[in-house]
């Protein structure tokens, strides 16, 4: 799984499936079924942490068919769940659409965005959303409107489908209702101008040269701060003198506290005991709980 996953460590899994269609999706879910395996659907791996000895299961992939973007017109568009969210970006703005061009940077799938309700500088995937089709293990299809999502912080439904194998869902595409760049003059020269700068802050201030899987842990609740700077983990992180902190090849960042980068040799093991370090140190020193933002999967 470390070719399949940003971070670059984790084991193989037993089996790899790539699906081509809805029907190839069934197929990999009865075929894990009928060998008593479990089955986890993998984006692009960008929030992903396996196990050293990896998965013993069924990892499905979603693959190109499910790569497609149509305009719906009057705003609207469709895209397929293994969209990359780049080209998803990229689309809107050649399209002159406002509402998702900030996203351009997080480089993971529109799934696994949907599924994490992934954000960035103000644009949550969830806010421009407004139909989500997903297929559940016994093959039924789902349309949910976004409202039936329960899109939250970096929370959406398909996470507490997700917690047995029986409802785990996959999402096949999503719908948004996107704003013509025009009816806010603005022009698609502005949307590509807000899209850049935000590439250009992230390229300052993560450490994008280093394998990683983004932010280690989940921003605080707004009302545990008093100021935005002290609802980032990465305030504490700092703050506990823990940047550059290692465990074997994994890192406390140098240039995020709240990213844990592969420094060349790490294993699954030493990122999760960073992170739990991490954690504790905070715990002591400011008596604050950092929840993980990083799913892991496979055996710890
Ligand atoms: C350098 C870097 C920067 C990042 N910046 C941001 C950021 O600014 N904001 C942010 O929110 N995140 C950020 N991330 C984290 C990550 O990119 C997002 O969470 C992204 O949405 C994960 O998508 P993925 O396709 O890689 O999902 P994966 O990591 O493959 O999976 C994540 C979860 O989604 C589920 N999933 C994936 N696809 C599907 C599907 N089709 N159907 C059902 N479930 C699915 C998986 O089962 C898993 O539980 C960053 C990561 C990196 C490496």
């Amino acid at each position: 799984m470390s070719e399949h996953t940003s971070f670059k460590v984790g084991g193989p899994a037993r089996y790899f499936i790539k699906t081509e269609s809805i029907e190839d999706i069934k197929d990999a879910i009865q075929f894990a079924n009928e060998r008593a395996l479990p089955h986890y659907i993998l984006g692009k791996g960008t929030n992903l942490l396996v196990s050293d000895s990896g998965y013993n299961g069924i990892i499905i992939q979603l693959g190109k068919f499910f790569s497609e973007i149509t305009n719906l017109g009057n705003g609207k568009i469709r895209a397929k769940g293994a969209t990359p969210l780049a080209r998803l970006a990229r689309y809107t703005i050649n399209e002159s659409l406002d509402g998702l061009h900030k996203l351009a940077g997080i480089p993971g799938s529109l799934g696994g965005a949907i599924y994490m309700n992934a954000g960035a500088y103000g644009q949550d995937i969830s806010q421009t959303c407004i139909e989500v089709e997903s297929i559940d293990s016994a093959g039924n299809l789902h349309t949910r409107t976004a409202a039936k999502c329960a899109f939250g912080y970096r929370h959406s439904i398909f996470q507490e489908r997700a917690t047995s194998f029986e409802n785990a869902e996959t999402i096949l595409s999503v719908t948004f209702q996107l704003t013509p760049a025009t009816q806010l003059g603005k022009t698609a020269k502005d949307l590509e101008r807000e899209m850049q700068e935000c590439m250009t802050k992230r390229r300052h201030s993560q450490p994008l040269s280093m394998p990683n899987a983004g932010s280690t842990f989940k921003r605080l609740d707004a009302g545990a701060a008093e100021t935005p700077t002290q609802i980032a983990p990465g305030y504490y992180i700092e703050q506990a003198g823990l940047k550059g902190k290692r465990i074997g090849g994994a890192e406390v960042s140098q240039v995020h506290a709240n990213f844990i980068v592969n420094v060349g040799d790490a294993t699954a093991a030493d990122i999760k005991a960073l992170s739990e370090y991490v954690q504790k140190v905070v715990a002591e020193k400011f008596n604050i709980q950092l929840k993980r933002e990083i799913i892991l999967l496979g055996n710890f």
